[in-house]
């Protein structure tokens, strides 16, 4: 057993927290406010590899693993969520989508510019009438000649405003549920395809969440990617890798809540002492800081598994499950910590406290993360 990173991952750790020291945190802040994209920061990752982290370096990526990529999603997310969900849909969910699945010509064409962050990139399994039960979804796609139709929309799709590329699952045989299912490719621009207005959230205000809506859009056969019928086989193991980095997501929130709450127990003084001398705050701290530990470990666990080819589905979902309510916890606990303070928005708990909740609900809820766990343990 080695816990020791390699020295590319240990460089890759530095660059990622040093990129979130300088540009995130409290410069995101006001963005979080306005409930406005970032563009002009999101766009600092592409020259440092970070929107094409798992793409092939012969595709313009910079080819690493898993665990690598956890460590660059859990720096950014300490930094802020927001940019981080960003870049996790755009990587974990678009790019790998076609990066793992598309013909050779498909990927010389959509992957370049996602890789160097030249263009966004989304990804839509989730409809309104469909999110947990996602082989229920209706959106439907009828070939006409050279061309498919599509007819429907895609809910709560992250980046689906500002993204040029989106790989979307549609049902291409009615009648069928899992296996009427394929992935298409659609690019920004293709008439009957836009994006709803970007909803208000609970949290993550400077991150971009939308519909994606078809109406009669047109989309060339060629954008089929795989095979007719593969498009939730597909989506089933795109969401491998992303509940990985999800739960890294959620480890660098939850690490993110335990840096504010240190650093509020040393300055914060109260019947002539400073928080950190009370033992009751100091066992809080304890408890949360042993907990994301735990929450790091078993992520970094199944990122090395996914790197290894080796099934990984049931250590995701031990990570996501853990991790994200490690964040949500940490993060309550951090508010508490800061007393009043932790409720105004001057201090940034209230917002790292909103952005936590994401991670229990996204890339499949708490409920589904245990579904998945107790049914290889029963093997059901
Ligand atoms: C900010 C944000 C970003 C997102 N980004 C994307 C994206 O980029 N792409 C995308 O495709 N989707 C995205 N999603 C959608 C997300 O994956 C879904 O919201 C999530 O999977 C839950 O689906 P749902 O909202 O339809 O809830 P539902 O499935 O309606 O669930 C409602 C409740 O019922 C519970 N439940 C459902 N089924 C069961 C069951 N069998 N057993 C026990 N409990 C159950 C759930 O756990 C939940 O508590 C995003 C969501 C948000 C909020």
């Amino acid at each position: 057993m080695d816990f020791e990173l390699s020295d590319e991952q240990t460089r890759i750790r530095r660059v990622a927290r040093e990129f979130a020291e300088t540009e995130l945190g409290e410069r995101i802040a006001p963005y979080d406010e306005r409930h406005e994209f970032p563009a002009e920061i999101v766009r600092k990752l592409g020259p440092l590899g970070f929107l094409g982290v798992l793409v092939p370096e012969e595709y313009g990526g910079a080819g690493l693993g898993h665990v690598a990529y956890a460590l660059i999603v859990e720096e950014l997310c300490r930094g802020d969520a927001s940019v981080g969900i960003t870049m996790w849909a755009h990587n974990s969910l678009c790019a790998n989508h076609v990066a793992s699945f598309a013909s050779a010509e498909q990927k010389r064409r959509y992957l370049p510019p996602l890789a160097t962050g030249e263009v966004l990139g989304a990804w839509g399994l989730t409809e309104p009438g469909s999110g947990s039960d996602a082989a229920a979804l209706r959106t439907r796609a009828e070939l006409a000649g050279d061309h498919w139709v599509l007819n429907g929309s895609k809910a709560f799709i992250t980046n689906a405003s500002v993204a040029a590329t989106a790989v979307v699952m549609v049902r291409t045989d009615p009648g069928t549920r899992s296996t009427g299912i394929s992935a298409f490719v659609v690019e920004a621009g293709t008439p009957g395809f836009s994006a709803g207005a970007p909803y208000r959230k609970l949290g993550l205000h400077a991150s971009n969440t939308a519909e994606l809506i078809f109406e009669d859009a047109r989309v060339p056969a060629a954008n089929l990617l795989g095979e007719r019928g593969q498009g939730f086989v597909q989506a089933m193991r795109v969401l491998e890798g992303g509940r990985i980095a999800m739960a890294a997501m959620a480890v660098g929130i939850a690490q993110a809540a335990v840096d504010q709450a240190v650093r509020y127990m040393k300055q914060r003084t109260a019947f002539g002492r400073t928080l950190a001398e009370f033992n009751g705050l100091q066992g809080m701290i304890a408890d949360l800081a042993t907990e994301v530990e735990v929450a790091r470990l078993l992520t970094l666990r199944a990122a090395y598994l996914k790197d290894a080819g080796r099934p990984a589905m049931h250590a995701a979902a031990m990570a996501k499950l853990f991790a994200s309510e490690t964040a949500m916890k940490a993060a309550t606990r951090a508010v508490q910590i800061h007393g009043g303070a932790g409720y105004i928005t001057e201090f940034p708990v209230e917002r790292i406290f909103r952005d936590a909740k994401l991670t229990e609900i996204g890339e499949g809820t708490s409920e589904i993360q245990r579904t998945v766990i107790a049914r290889e343990l029963l093997q059901l």
